[in-house]
């Protein structure tokens, strides 16, 4: 197992003791799977353990069937995409992969490019498309070229489910989101099987269901540095919590750390922002959000965070701040306390 599957595993058992020294009662079935590189952690309430093994064997196969078609740099159908668009040529990619590039550019346009899937080449340029980042940052004159290129994903044309660009330079990346699309998918999945109290914990980032027994369900969001747990919430009916960190996937490079997260309008990581958690009910959304919110940083995220329409937000500043919207701040219970908390109200209408 390398460094990051076992910080990976380190990570999502922080987040499953939290979980179990609350819990772990009767009632809950649970289960752990290995998918998209990191530990998925599915609970189901109220359910005979034999149709809940049968249920997550069902996600399980589409979670490895998902990996396989949207990975950004091992063989399927989205780098068989990448390879057309490189080529100038067209593809006709599985259906999932057009709905991902679909919603990709809604994000795209909602964050005003902060979100992008299409900087797939810069991301290999500073090493994040690899088990192991790094080791060093790009050539600065690879980054001006990459930036003076500009690829978006509004380059791309749909035409009956067949794609090309205008633009050779896009190479897609759906790292920012497809966890989030996922795991949205693997919840329809439950619910069809009439499961309908649930969680679907992809390594700190989950969807639930309904509610544990008669109670809420307790999770953790975790800490910036990625120990522990920074707050918990208290939360049932339809909700999904998605947080980006600085400490994800990083190098240090002459002690300097670079983390996963990409500018587009610098090409160079972002910078500012510990962790950003986005609360909302739809799953790729609040995936795509938390990464945008993560890029805008403590000047620009509330005017994202309106144009994405999203409304729970709390997000960890470089100096240990925690900035929580008004309508969040109540369901939150800080483990530890933050050096400030910064309520913030989000009543403005999102910008045309
Ligand atoms: P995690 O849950 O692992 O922290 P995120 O949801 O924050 O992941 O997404 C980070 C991933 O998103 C990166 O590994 C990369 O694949 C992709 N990415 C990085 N920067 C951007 C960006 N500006 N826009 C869209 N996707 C990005
Ligand atoms: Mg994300």
């Amino acid at each position: 197992m390398s460094r990051r599957h076992l910080r990976l595993v380190a990570v999502a058992l922080a987040t499953l003791l939290f979980a179990a020294c609350d819990s772990a009662p009767p009632g809950v079935y649970r289960e752990q799977l290995f998918a998209f590189g990191t530990l998925v952690d599915i609970s189901l309430y109220g359910v005979e353990p034999q149709a809940a093994r049968q249920a997550v064997a069902a996600v399980d196969a589409l979670f490895q069937q998902q990996n396989r078609d949207w990975h950004a740099w091992q063989r399927g159908e989205l780098d068989s995409l990448n390879q057309a668009i490189a080529a100038g040529k067209s593809f006709r990619p599985d259906a999932s992969v057009v709905q991902l590039v679909r919603l990709g550019q809604r994000f795209e346009r909602l964050s005003h490019g902060l979100f992008n899937p299409a900087i797939g080449h810069l991301l290999k340029l500073w090493g994040f498309q690899k088990d192991e980042p790094g080791p060093e940052p790009p050539d600065p004159a690879a980054v001006k070229h990459w930036l003076r290129a500009a690829p978006s994903t509004l380059q791309l044309q749909i035409d009956e489910g067949r794609i090309s660009s205008s633009n050779p330079a896009v190479k897609l990346d759906f790292g920012g989101f497809a966890k989030g699309y996922s795991v949205a998918s693997a919840v329809e999945l439950l619910s069809r099987r009439g499961i309908h109290n649930l969680i679907v914990n992809a390594g700190g980032d989950l969807c639930l269901r309904g509610r544990h027994g008669d109670r809420p369900w307790r999770i953790g969001i975790r800490a910036p540095d990625g120990n522990g747990v920074l707050a918990s919430l208290d939360l049932e009916g339809a909700a999904c919590v998605f947080t980006s960190g600085d400490y994800e996937r990083y190098f240090v490079y002459q002690g300097k750390r670079y983390a996963h997260i990409l500018d587009p309008r610098t090409g160079e990581p972002a910078r500012g922002v510990h962790s950003v958690t986005v609360v909302a009910d739809d799953a790729a959304l609040a995936d795509a959000a938390a990464t945008a919110l993560f890029v805008a940083g403590v000047p620009d995220w509330r005017q994202i965070a309106r144009d994405m329409s999203v409304r729970e937000v709390l997000l960890m500043d470089a100096a240990g701040v925690a900035h929580v919207t008004a309508t969040l701040k109540p369901l939150v219970h800080f483990q530890h306390p933050p050096a400030a908390i910064e309520t913030v109200q989000l009543d403005n209408p999102p910008r045309p």
